[in-house]
């Protein structure tokens, strides 16, 4: 059988995912990234002896990155070496307030009797709960495309979902168990990774309290990049054909099939386009108006994930009373989360985080410096100016130094920021999101956008604006649950892996 032609574009996790389980299977697959490098939103780069991972920082769900590379017959190892780190990650809560997070169970117990009696086992049965949500969650709902009210009309999934609090808030959820208000924002600390409120999120997603506590923080030696540079090594080793600096500018489509993918220099005909850039830029920017499947109107209505104010900085000097993740909630997330939720605007008295990969890898940062990467969520769509990033980097600077009892300010010897200008600019992301579409009730499975294009026959889309969500792991299972579509409804040249 002739090998049929797949144009995937964009090289994040959820393109690289898609490309390289369609080359497995036989396609001839070529992947158009507009930017020079591969990994999309993870992409990295260096300056000054320091090499930054540009966006995500936290290695979560093992078992997702190690389940994706032996679908190929590999491990992660093959590619990269994982680390457990321990403490997982460090919580500020104010001057000489600060909670380490232990990696082991037994001490993570300890620590939350010693907040308040009886968490303990509170603890354990709220993780019993939230491990068969994850076992269900991870091995079943996140794998369905979500194109039909069938795909869950299974008795035993039906009756899976209804024991897993989908209709209940994991506000309320996470209540019911414990009433410590350290305890309380340690356990909606995961929910800041699916982009809503917890009072919005259903109580589904105690599944990343099990992936946080149970599965642990890992990460990959040399920086998160690291999966981005095995991921290619491996779709490389499959056949897949990586173009760069290809900006896709349009796709053509003739009577309902995209027939060819336009760059600004090239033209690459198709059988099949995988589209993994920004939903809403396909659409609205690449393909005619007849051909889009939701209005302008569909999409002002999406709730997105914030966006975020980012510094990547260079400190001549190794820094005391930092982790590697640090997380400070000095302040009350309340009128934080209002500032990116319900009135977006730049907020007051932000929380903020300080990962400092170079705790743990000498490999990021000159010998005797420290490598930092500070994030603060913000709204998408706000006014993106120099002087309001400044004003944030000083806010920001001024909490830390306080907090961890230290000058850093002078010592800096590189500083970069990033946010929603830089998302549009480099992404072409919708609002300047940086974590695409908020997993609420409302945005789960079928009501996502959808991964099959309702006007183009042969356009799927893939990515964390589509099924299962934001996040690494999700972009990675999206990729390969896109795959599965595409050869379901154009033959395979090869047997389906399922
Ligand atoms: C700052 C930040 C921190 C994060 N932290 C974490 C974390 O700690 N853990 C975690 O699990 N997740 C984290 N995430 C989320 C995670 O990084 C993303 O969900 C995931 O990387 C998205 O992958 P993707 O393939 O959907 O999209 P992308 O990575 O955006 O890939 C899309 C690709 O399409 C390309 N493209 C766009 N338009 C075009 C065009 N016209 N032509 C050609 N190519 C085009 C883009 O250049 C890009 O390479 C973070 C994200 C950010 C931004």
């Amino acid at each position: 059988m002739a090998q049929k032609k797949i144009i995937v574009i964009g090289s994040g996790f959820s393109g690289l995912s898609a490309a390289t389980c369609l080359a497995d299977q036989g396609y001839e697959v070529t992947v158009l990234e507009k930017n020079s490098s591969p990994g999309g939103r993870a992409r990295s780069f260096a300056a000054e002896g320091f090499t930054y991972d540009m966006g995500p920082s936290w290695y979560w769900m093992p078992d997702v990155f190690e389940s994706y590379f032996r679908r190929f017959g590999k491990t992660t190892s093959d590619y990269y070496d994982l680390l457990r780190l321990d403490p997982s990650y460090t919580v500020i809560f104010g001057e000489d307030d600060f909670m380490e997070i232990p990696a082991s169970m037994d001490k993570l117990r300890e620590l939350f009797e010693s907040l308040d009696k009886g968490s303990a086992n509170a603890l354990d049965k709220f993780l019993e709960q939230a491990s068969y949500k994850y076992e269900v969650g991870i091995n079943q709902l996140v794998y369905k495309p979500g194109r039909s009210v069938s795909e869950f009309m299974n008795l035993r999934l039906l009756l899976d979902v209804l024991r897993m609090d989908v209709f209940q808030s994991i506000h309320k959820h996470i209540r019911r168990f414990f009433s410590h208000d350290k305890i309380i924002k340690l356990m909606e600390f995961p929910i800041l990774f699916l982009g809503a409120l917890p009072q919005n999120t259903p109580a589904l997603y105690s599944l990343m309290n099990y992936a946080d506590i149970s599965l642990g923080t890992w990460y990959p030696m040399g920086g998160m990049h690291k999966i981005v540079e095995g991921m290619v090594k491996l779709a490389e080793e499959k056949g897949v054909k990586f173009l760069y600096d290809q900006d896709v500018q349009r796709i053509d489509v003739q009577n309902g099939v995209a027939k060819q993918v336009l760059t600004a220099t090239d033209v690459f005909d198709t059988d099949v386009v995988v589209a993994s850039a920004d939903y809403h830029h396909v659409e609205k920017e690449l393909l005619p108006k007849a051909y889009q499947s939701y209005s302008d109107a569909y999409w002002e209505k999406r709730v997105m994930a914030p966006s975020s104010l980012l510094f990547y900085l260079g400190v001549n000097k190794r820094l005391q009373n930092l982790q590697h993740h640090n997380l400070f909630f000095d302040e009350d997330f309340g009128p934080h989360a209002h500032e990116i939720y319900t009135d977006p605007k730049w907020p007051n008295k932000p929380l903020f985080y300080v990962s400092a990969p170079s705790v743990t890898d000498s490999s990021v940062a000159p010998e005797g410096c420290e490598n930092l990467f500070v994030l603060i969520p913000v709204a998408p769509d706000l006014e993106d100016k120099e002087e309001v990033r400044e004003k944030y980097f000083h806010l920001v600077m001024d909490r830390l130094e306080r907090l961890t009892k230290q000058e850093i300010r002078s010592s800096i010897i590189y500083k970069r920021s990033y946010a929603h200008k830089d998302f549009i600019q480099d992404y072409n992301a919708f609002k300047g999101n940086a974590y695409g579409l908020a997993n609420t009730l409302m945005q789960t499975a079928l009501l996502k956008p959808s991964l099959k294009s309702k006007k183009v026959k042969n356009l799927y889309y893939t990515g964390q604006l589509t099924v299962p969500g934001p996040g690494v792991p999700p972009s990675l299972i999206s990729g390969q649950v896109v795959a599965k579509e595409v050869a379901k409804e154009y033959a395979a040249p090869l047997a389906v892996k399922v």
